[in-house]
């Protein structure tokens, strides 16, 4: 039989989607799962129709780039929100989805050997795609500060990783440290990656910049972002890339051959109806971050601690006082207790003392069932 490629063999699998996998069976079993593990929040968003869509170019592949329009409303939004000037033309591609759009950008820019600088936790993806380019990820635990960061930069460092607002931490970079990030690509010549999946997810009296706007003619400026969060819409599979002309370029030839386009269909509708859905998500996004406050107090309250942050819908539990290992918790907690969480080993080997809460998809009763469930269960395993 022949063998697939040796370095297939050291990829892990995305430990998120595991472990909501275990959740579909389990309800498909007709078990009652508090799931406090999916990575998106559940809006009410209404379907509007399809049937006024452009026929019959729906059926039909679409500019490689994605449709002008929508590069054009998303180039918009950019610069409107966080003052980032897009080129429609040549500054954007639309992609299925922000996790290839991250992938493409790492095949672009990496030679095998190429390290790449990871900030722990880190979204489970990004060391896996890293190594699937043949690269290098240098992961940097939990409780280095970001100021420290520049002692990881090797010759071969060829790029950041930054997400924020931050997934699992719910952190956003303060401006100086984000300033100080630039300042570092330029005196090393390195790209900053900018995942910014969840721009919207913020109080108002939190203040996000973009990681562009530190660098508007994207010398060193990869910006990552996606409709499945902001939007709810994480099953439509659409999201972009900024960075300069040049660098776009290089991503475009990689996106004709391993996609070519987001789905016709979908381009169009959210060209169509971009500004119905945002007035209609905007509201619940504040809604989903006031609760997640809510539930700050009240793990406070039980004497819970969590890494500091204040916006998305994630907390990074502490589990220290355990003795189990983050997937002996989490695996326990979803068999005896049918509450589903994340290892927090899959944000990085430092984070086995954590685990991911996602507070987004539950009512606050439930959320708040599975909370003390968690604590019921570190005090059991202590
Ligand atoms: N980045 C982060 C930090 C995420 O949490 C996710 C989704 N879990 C993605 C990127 C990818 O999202 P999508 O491909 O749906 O745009």
């Amino acid at each position: 039989m022949p063998k697939h490629a040796d370095y297939v063999d050291g990829i892990v699998r995305a430990m998120s989607i595991k472990y909501n996998n275990l959740v579909y069976e389990m309800k498909g079993q007709g078990t009652d799962v508090i799931v406090l593990s999916l990575g998106e929040a559940f809006f009410d968003i209404p379907l509007y129709p399809f049937d006024d869509l452009p026929y019959p170019d729906i059926y039909h592949y679409s500019h490689s780039r994605g449709i002008i329009e929508l590069r054009r409303r998303l180039a918009r939004y950019y610069a409107e929100q966080y003052e980032v000037p897009v080129d429609p033309d040549k500054e954007i591609i639309v992609t299925a989805g922000s996790k290839i759009a991250i992938h493409m950008a790492f095949m672009a820019i990496l030679n095998p050997g190429d390290e790449v600088i990871i900030p722990e936790p880190a979204w489970v993806s990004y060391p896996e795609q890293v190594r699937l380019c043949h690269g290098i990820p240098v992961l940097v635990p939990y409780y280095e500060s970001m100021m420290e960061i520049e002692k990881y930069v090797t010759k071969k460092t060829k790029a950041i990783v930054l997400n924020f607002p931050h997934n699992p931490r719910g952190l956003v970079l303060p401006k100086e440290e984000l300033e100080y990030l630039h300042t570092l690509a330029r005196r090393h010549n390195m790209y900053l990656l900018a995942d910014e999946a969840y721009s919207d997810f913020l109080l108002d009296e939190d203040k996000f910049i973009s990681s562009g706007w530190h660098d508007r003619a994207k010398e060193h400026s990869i910006v990552c972002n996606s409709m499945s969060k902001n939007y709810g819409m994480s099953g439509w599979r659409i999201g972009y890339v900024i960075a300069n002309s040049d660098l776009i370029f290089q991503i475009l030839k990689i996106n004709e051959h391993l996609i070519t386009c987001p789905a016709t269909i979908l381009e169009h509708y959210m060209v169509k109806h971009f500004d119905d859905v945002l007035a209609i998500t905007k509201p619940q996004i504040l809604d989903v971050v006031k609760k997640r406050k809510v539930l700050a107090t009240y793990m406070d309250s039980l004497g819970m601690t969590y890494l500091p942050g204040t916006a998305t819908f994630y907390f990074f539990v502490s589990i220290e006082k355990s003795r189990l290992t983050s997937e002996e918790f989490c695996t326990k907690l979803l068999t005896d207790h049918h509450v589903s969480t994340v290892p927090g080993l899959g944000y990085g080997q430092s984070c086995d003392h954590f685990i991911r809460v996602s507070m987004a998809t539950e009512s606050m009763e439930r959320t708040m069932y599975g909370v003390r469930m968690i604590n019921e269960l570190i005090s059991m395993t202590a």
